[in-house]
């Protein structure tokens, strides 16, 4: 372990400078960096309201010696790095000697260390940068980094911070990538006293997993194997989704670069299209995985986070990285199809299978003139009729006004053919259904009449890390819909009642999805919030596309849209039906 020196200018030069302190988040990341570079097998993180009020990091690693212990908070002091030179191959997570100085500058901060070879430690305590306190103490070998009143002197700065429960969301991601890094290192969690995340330390990336994803996401993940037939000297390792299982977004691919976290959208690609044509548009893998190459050929000395990275060959790289994560792919066992929503459910013959007259036939309607029958579907092309046709909101009546319709059929189990008096609709039955649940959970609300319904045995769901951040921090405004539910560990929430209107559903996808809710990078106002819960709730309880309704239970959809305030659009604001009007059709017909 070489000492810690300050650096030269020539080499704090070349050093891609910048503020690493945001956000408590920036904070954690650095301290870890630090402990996992110090050879610690343990990392302890302890936050206190987010981070705002208290973040500390304890180690077992080597420590640092008693006469060191100042310079470390220096600008660019570091023992990392000796020579312009061994910027080049750098193996350690940290190279820039900023992050003590920095972080010391704004919080009041307190080091207790003691080096492996020394009897003795030292507490040291900085307020604002400045040195106030030295101390010989006894402690471990090993270092403890705590940061009180983080910003406390720089108030503009302080003001910006997110709600407690944004800043955790970031520490929990931040901290379960590095525990999907280091299997090998046992970290803990906790917040406000309570430990909310642990690794094994075992080694095994597949028990991180369990940890961070819960036991049955984590069964669905496939290894990626480092040994493969590649002669490069690109290795790629870690895990992936089997298309089985499958996220809304990209936040659960996680990347790394010989043992860093990057963020790195080309890479990221790279994953997404190895799932091509096994993925539905719109959803994403979860992937954890670590790309080796010889420190030469990547450049990490690119962002002042350190989360970019540059690579020599740049081609190279993604190539491995897509190869590896397809191989994987398509050495395993069809996976059982996933319910797929589909507008055009198989129910319904493809459009290039089916004759015209079998299409036709499906627009047959109940009781009416043939002449329905000449119409091609492509005539019902939406967007030009609705433009011309919806009927024009006027100021005072808004849009609220459906004319009583008459239910012909159902066409493509998505939509319902309907006459009014000035033509034929289409109504979406999905966005329709949302509309009236919506409206009637609003009303519900209004009275505090929100029926919930309890299940007949309390349901556990297994949610990430994260999530289950998100779910406790919400709690309240999750119960406002008509749930409980309690934490139950670190990954699992027991569900004991759902919103009367919900019914049967699939608990898990609903549960995750409103994890994605309220994942969102802006704090959202607290009615924002409940308007998007509100808006999911709906969503999951309405009637779906695929769908085959009754004649009955058209018309009790359309009967209900028509006792609805807003009845054109769906609570996302989608039309819920398009009218093709009587004039349009004699247009199409030619008659005049
Ligand atoms: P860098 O990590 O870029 O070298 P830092 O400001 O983060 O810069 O840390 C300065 C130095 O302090 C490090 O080079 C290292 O020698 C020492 N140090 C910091 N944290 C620890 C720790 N947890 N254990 C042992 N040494 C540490
Ligand atoms: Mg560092």
């Amino acid at each position: 372990m070489s000492s810690i020196k300050v650096l030269p200018p020539d080499i704090a030069q070349r050093i891609a400078a910048g503020e690493v302190v945001q956000r408590p988040a920036s904070v954690v990341k650095e301290l870890i960096e630090n402990s996992i570079d110090a050879g610690a097998r343990e990392i302890r993180i302890e936050i206190k309201g987010g981070g705002r009020e208290q973040i500390c990091i304890l180690d077992d690693g080597h420590g640092i010696p008693a006469e060191q212990v100042e310079v470390a908070f220096a600008r660019h002091s570091t023992s990392k790095l000796t020579s312009v030179a061994d910027l080049d191959h750098i193996q350690t997570l940290g190279f820039r000697g900023e992050a003590l100085a920095s972080i010391a500058a704004v919080s009041r901060l307190t080091l207790v260390t003691r080096a492996r070879d020394e009897t003795v430690g030292t507490a040291l305590r900085l307020e604002g940068g400045q040195i106030v306190d030295r101390q010989p103490t006894g402690r471990p070998a090993g270092t403890a980094v705590t940061v009180n009143d983080l910003f406390y002197n720089v108030p503009a700065r302080r003001k910006f911070l997110r709600t407690p429960r944004t800043e955790r969301r970031h520490i929990d991601a931040l901290t379960t990538r590095y525990a999907m890094a280091y299997p090998g290192l046992r970290f803990t969690l906790s917040h406000d006293g309570r430990i909310t995340f642990q690794s094994t330390g075992s080694g095994d990336l597949q028990d991180v997993l369990v940890s961070v994803h819960g036991a049955s996401a984590a069964s669905q993940m496939l290894p990626v194997d480092a040994s493969g037939d590649d002669q490069s000297d690109v290795q790629v390792s870690g895990y992936v989704s089997a298309p089985s299982l499958h996220r809304s977004n990209r936040t659960q691919i996680t990347l790394f670069v010989n043992g860093r976290w990057v963020q790195d959208q080309s890479l990221t690609y790279a994953v997404t299209q190895a799932y091509h044509t096994l993925l539905m548009k719109g959803r994403y893998p979860i992937a954890t995985l670590n790309v080796a190459l010889p420190p030469q050929q990547v450049d990490v000395n690119v962002h002042p986070a350190k989360t970019e990275v540059r690579f020599h060959d740049g081609d190279q790289v993604f190539r491995a990285v897509q190869r590896a994560v397809r191989r994987t792919l398509v050495d395993q066992p069809p996976a059982p199809e996933a319910h797929t929503p589909s507008t055009w459910p198989g129910a319904w013959p493809t459009p290039q299978s089916a004759t015209r007259r079998e299409r036709l036939a499906r627009l047959q309607p109940v009781g009416s003139s043939s002449r329905v029958e000449q119409i091609e579907i492509s005539a019902l092309t939406p967007s030009p009729i609705r433009a011309q046709d919806r009927p024009e909101p006027t100021s005072e009546q808004s849009d609220s006004q459906v004319p009583f319709l008459r239910v012909l059929g159902q066409m493509g189990l998505t939509y319902i053919v309907a006459e009014g008096p000035d033509g034929m609709y289409l109504i979406d039955q999905h966005a329709a259904h949302e509309r009236v649940m919506y409206e009637k959970f609003m009303a519900d609300k209004a009275a505090a009449q929100i029926a919930s319904q309890a299940l007949l045995e309390p349901t556990p769901v297994e949610l990430t890390v994260e999530g289950m951040g998100l779910v406790e921090g919400n709690l309240e405004a999750i119960a406002a819909l008509g749930f409980d539910l309690e934490p139950f560990g670190p990954n699992t929430v027991l569900v004991r009642r759902v919103p009367a209107m919900l019914a049967e559903d699939n608990l898990q996808k609903l549960l995750e999805e409103i994890v994605a809710d309220l994942e969102v990078d802006q704090e959202p106002l607290a009615s924002e919030l409940e308007a998007r819960l509100v808006r999911r709730v709906c969503k999951r309880a309405a009637i779906k596309a695929g769908q085959v309704l009754s004649q009955r239970e058209m018309e009790e959809v359309i009967r209900q849209l028509e006792a609805c305030a807003s009845p054109q659009t769906c609570p996302h604001g989608r039309p819920t039906m398009i009218l093709m009007s009587a004039n349009q059709l004699a247009r199409e017909f030619e008659r005049r």
